[in-house]
């Protein structure tokens, strides 16, 4: 049986030595980190984020604000908002909950975030810069994902890694990151043939479609290390990945559950951004 990928438990470790750095940073400079997070609708999904994202803050101990801005907000209220918190001091990370109310163009709201307040990572220069390799910030989700792998002592030079989906807050970021670990990466999407026959081959799999357990053990080479990106609610309202937990496990060597794998590793990373940015800030870079 798979080694199982405990994402609660090490999005814990990462949260108490953020609180331990955070509480050194105040210490020396007077200021909490400060994270600004913008809601706007009611999508039942995103405000449970918001809310997870609102108690990680005060469990490390930072300064967070809620914006839930109703449905009806237009594009220039919200980039009214974005605006004035690019200019205030306390905010040093601005997270704008996605998805938007489609008369939003999301686009325009994510290049008009300040990119050293752009915590999600999600702003063309900091994409850029992850492209690079010479980054302040990693989007969340995939430095999650890196995050785990590390901790598992995993060593991803020359592996042999397939991410399944390209879009960009997960997988075409998260392809660079394995990259920049030395791995040799495929990319897969809708309109890759024979996905089967490619991740069969995968040391380590990253699956990020949105589709409900579409990964079954066939899928999955033995021995390998599988990352469920996945989150998706079926109609018993179960929450499950897009890996088939039971099949796959028999199969891989490590993986993550869902919940508990990839997504507490999220909000970690968010956290690590935030401070990051207010270090950052403190330190005029
Ligand atoms: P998107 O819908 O933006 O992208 C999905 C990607 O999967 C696309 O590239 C799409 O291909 C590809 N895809 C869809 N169906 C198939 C298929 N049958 N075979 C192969 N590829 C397919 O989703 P996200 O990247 O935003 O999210 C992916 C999943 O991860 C979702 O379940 C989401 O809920 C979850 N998620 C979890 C997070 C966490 O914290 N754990 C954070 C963010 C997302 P194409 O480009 O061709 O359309």
């Amino acid at each position: 049986m798979a080694k199982i990928l405990d994402g609660k438990a090490v999005s814990q470790r990462v949260k108490n030595a953020l609180k331990d750095e955070t509480e050194k940073f105040v210490e020396k400079y007077g200021i909490k980190p400060g994270l600004a997070v913008v809601i706007v609708g009611d999508d039942p999904a995103s405000r449970v984020y918001v809310n997870s994202k609102k108690k990680a803050c005060a469990e490390i101990g930072y300064y967070s604000e809620e914006h839930a801005l109703p449905e009806s907000t237009t594009e220039g209220e919200l980039l009214s908002l974005v605006e004035k918190l690019n200019g205030d001091e306390k905010i040093h990370g601005i997270l704008v909950q996605l998805p938007l109310p489609k008369h939003i163009n999301e686009e325009k709201i994510i290049n008009a975030i300040n990119p050293k307040k752009d915590v999600d990572a999600f702003h063309p220069v900091n994409v850029g810069k992850i492209m690079i390799g010479n980054f302040d910030f990693l989007p969340c989700t995939p430095a999650g994902v890196m995050e785990l792998i590390n901790e598992a002592g995993i060593d991803l030079t020359g592996k042999n890694c397939v991410v399944v989906g390209r879009s960009n807050i997960v997988g075409k970021p998260q392809a660079m990151l394995l990259l920049h670990k030395n791995a040799t990466v495929t990319i897969c999407h809708s309109k890759t043939k024979n996905i089967k026959e490619i991740t069969k081959n995968a040391d380590v799999l990253v699956a990020a479609v949105g589709r409900a357990q579409m990964f079954d053990g066939d899928y999955i080479k033995d021995g390998a290390v599988v990352i469920d990106v996945g989150m998706n609610r079926l109609e018993n309202k179960k929450l499950v990945g897009d890996v088939d937990f039971e099949s796959a496990a028999k199969k891989a060597s490590c993986i993550t559950p869902v919940p508990g794998g990839v997504g507490p590793m999220t909000i970690a990373m968010l956290m690590k951004n935030t401070l990051t940015a207010a270090k950052n800030a403190v330190l005029g870079k």
